[in-house]
């Protein structure tokens, strides 16, 4: 049966959470008095989370499990629940509580109100490092800066989507994910309702630094042109700077005699600054590359070991019966195993 919510939480080692995170989901949501579905993804986890998501399904028949083959990834992970939620609205969360539970109910209350995206946008994080919110403030203004997508300011990808950008969303099988990008890019009627995000229930962030550098530039390169259109700005900027370097050499030389810039040390000089600027173009080139190369195997998104708790069809007929446009169905078909 179609619930009217469903919950999306990836899950990455978080069995201390779970039970409690699975609780305030609930009771927030049994106070809507209206049908609801919790998808789980396990996204490889190496604690006891499988076993206790598991038991958890067991009691409520609303709790369902999707099992990945190994670890693909927060993004990936999130995007395997949307395939899965069959909810007339899909809500994404954290399995960590940093996003809490009740603040759904904000969120419902607006997609009532007629809007098809709400997301939460934190008016205060709590319990993060100085360094972690410093970053990941920098980091939302400069993609905001650079991108053509309106991507609002501290979001994460807590938020309600409609059916309908759902639907959009289950089409766009990019590899390297920023879903908080591509529901901007979607458009539809959207807004934001504030909340306070919370320090982790237990645990640390799978997120550190390397990963939110690889994150940033996945962000970037999906949304952007930008690091490759600052190369003509350099390239304009050395040539005016070469022939006024010409100028001033010659002038020198013909007014004061030879000695102006004959030795090979500012050759050198010189030639290592340029070298250098080449390379890091070729590195902003070759990450674009990679990411076009990537996305030319057309390899699953994920892999699903089992699931738990779903009615017999799989998300792929769901993806392929979409109608006209749905070019990139699932390629995989998960197996369904009933325990
Ligand atoms: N997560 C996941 N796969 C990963 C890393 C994280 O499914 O490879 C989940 C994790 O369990 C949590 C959410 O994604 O529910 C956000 O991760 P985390 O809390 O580590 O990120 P942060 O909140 O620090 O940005
Ligand atoms: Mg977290």
């Amino acid at each position: 049966m179609k619930p009217v919510y469903s919950i999306v939480a990836p899950v990455y080692n978080e069995a201390k959470t779970l039970p409690l995170f699975y609780e305030r989901v609930r009771d927030s949501l049994n106070s809507t008095g209206e049908t609801w579905e919790l998808v789980m993804v396990n996204d490889g986890s190496r604690d006891e989370s499988l076993p206790v998501m598991l038991s958890l399904a067991q009691t409520d028949a609303r709790v369902k499990v999707v099992n990945f083959a190994r670890n693909f990834g927060h993004q990936v992970a999130v995007t395997a629940g949307i395939d899965y939620a069959t909810g007339s609205a899909v809500v994404l969360i954290d399995s960590d509580l940093q996003d809490p539970p009740e603040v759904i109910l904000d969120l419902i209350v607006q997609w009532k109100a007629g809007f098809d995206v709400v997301y939460a946008v934190r008016t205060k994080r709590e319990g993060e490092t100085w360094f972690k919110r410093t970053t990941a403030k920098a980091f939302y203004r400069f993609i905001y800066q650079i991108t053509e997508v309106n991507i609002p300011l501290d979001t994460g990808d807590f938020r309600l989507m409609d059916e309908k950008v759902v639907r959009v969303l289950r089409q766009m099988r990019e590899h390297n994910r920023f879903i908080r990008g591509m529901t901007g890019w979607i458009g539809f009627k959207q807004t934001g309702v504030g909340y306070i995000r919370k320090p982790r229930h237990a645990g640390e962030t799978k997120y550190p630094l390397k990963k939110m550098i690889g994150f940033a530039a996945d962000a970037i390169t999906s949304f952007s042109f930008f690091p490759l259109q600052i190369m003509i700005y350099m390239s304009g900027m050395l040539g005016v700077l070469a022939v006024i370097a010409g100028i001033v050499i010659s002038v020198l030389r013909i007014t004061r005699g030879g000695e102006y810039f004959g030795g090979q040390a500012t050759t050198i000089v010189v030639l290592l600054l340029l070298s250098s600027f080449q390379m890091f173009f070729l590195f902003i080139i070759g990450q674009y590359v990679a990411r076009i190369y990537d996305e030319t195997r057309d390899r699953p998104l994920y892999v699903v070991a089992s699931t738990q708790g779903f009615e017999l069809q799989p998300p792929a007929t769901r993806l392929s019966s979409a109608g006209p446009g749905s070019l990139h169905p699932i390629t995989q078909v998960p197996e369904q195993t009933t325990t």
